[in-house]
């Protein structure tokens, strides 16, 4: 099986696995316990924070764990003050839609300019009012890898006070990516970095005030109740320490896989083929095909893709992100998301290109008998 729905999930690095194998089988205590065993487990925790704070260059103190990003993006949307102006996009995660509809603010969905895959750093400058108080964006979208100019929306919320908040999940790990000073709070997922699912991070600077979303004990400093996850945190510390410094051999390899397919096939348009993107993600419109069938028959044929993002393939509908992106609903609906990981293989794409060509001529000529 050749599987490409990395930014599904990713599958635990086996490195990933050994970190975490003396937790699961060792005699480590709750890090809030006084005795030999609770102090082995602080350790581990406190070291672990230490790491992953050198990794993206900002103080522990800024460092909380989450049972995944989607906890994070509540806790941080939940700092909003109630009845101010939150700007954000209609190509966000649900997480960040669902969780905004809670926030008692007014919010702004800028949609993208036609067929592009982001929002400008213009159309925020234009969509701040004196009562903004927050900014949510993503750094890179999760079902094009198309990637968001957070620079100068950052500098534009560093001059005007106003909170920015990054989803970073489909970023980490695919491309050097340095946090622009201006960013007041990111948060990432372990599952979609090789570690396992069930541990987040919040990356919260000293300027953005929050309360805990999970109320409780006093751990991480007050900002989230309950016992740490110490063996997802010190996975995800671990896959972090992992993670390639350029992503430009999985860039290489996605341009063999799109080249191919283009080469050896008609009517194949990449969504955002022309702006800076993941160097990880195609989605891919394979005209006059349905891609629900196509995700169907490529898993028959061995690889394993996805139809829009993972919450909503399972349904027939189309893709809401290519929709707001005015992708037509046809063409959105014959589009494949195909995301590589640092295991790909070329042998991989080599065999991925032959069985997709073959699939798609097979599903064309079905529907077209006559030609
Ligand atoms: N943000 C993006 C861009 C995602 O792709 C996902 C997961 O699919 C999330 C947020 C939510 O992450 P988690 O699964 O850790 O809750």
């Amino acid at each position: 099986m050749i599987y490409l729905d990395n930014n599904a999930t990713t599958f635990l690095d086996s490195q990933v696995l050994s970190a975490m194998e003396p937790i699961l089988s060792g005699k480590v205590g709750n890090p809030s316990s006084i005795h030999r065993y609770g102090q082995a487990g602080a350790a581990l925790l406190a070291k672990a924070t230490k790491e992953v704070a050198a990794y993206f260059g900002v103080q522990t103190s800024e460092v909380v764990f989450t049972s995944g990003a989607t906890e994070a993006l509540n806790m941080l949307i939940r700092a909003i003050p109630n009845g101010s102006h939150i700007i954000t996009s209609s190509l966000e995660h649900i997480a960040v839609i669902e969780s905004l509809k809670f926030s008692g603010c007014e919010v702004d969905y800028l949609d993208p300019e036609a067929k592009n895959g982001a929002i400008a750093p213009w159309q925020v400058e234009r969509a701040l009012r004196p009562d903004t108080a927050a900014i949510i964006l993503m750094a890179a979208n999760n079902e094009t890898g198309i990637k968001t100019d957070l620079e100068p929306i950052a500098s534009m919320a560093l001059e005007r006070g106003v909170t920015f908040i990054v989803d970073g999940v489909a970023q980490l790990g695919r491309g050097e990516w340095p946090l622009p000073l201006g960013v007041s709070a990111v948060c990432f997922s372990g599952h979609k970095i090789h570690a396992p699912t069930g541990v987040g991070v919040a990356i919260i600077r000293k300027t953005m005030k929050t309360h805990p979303l999970i109320v409780g004990g006093p751990q991480q400093r007050g900002r989230r109740g309950g016992t740490e996850n110490l063996v997802g945190i010190v996975g995800f510390a671990k896959a972090l320490s992992l993670l390639p410094k350029s992503g430009a051999e999985m860039g290489a390899l996605r341009d063999r896989f799109e080249e191919g397919l283009s080469t050896h096939l008609s009517g194949v348009s990449i969504h955002g083929g022309d702006q800076p993107r993941l160097c990880n993600t195609s989605n891919i419109a394979f005209l006059d095909v349905d891609g629900e069938t196509l995700l169907m028959q490529l898993d028959l044929a061995g690889i394993a893709v996805s139809h829009g993002s993972a919450c909503s393939s399972g349904t027939l509908e189309s893709s809401r992100v290519l929709l707001n992106m005015q992708i037509e609903p046809k063409i959105a609906r014959s589009s494949i998301r195909f995301s590589l990981s640092r295991f790909t293989t070329p042998d991989e794409i080599e065999r991925a290109i032959k069985i997709i060509v073959d699939v798609v001529e097979k599903l064309r000529a079905l529907t077209s008998p006559g030609s």
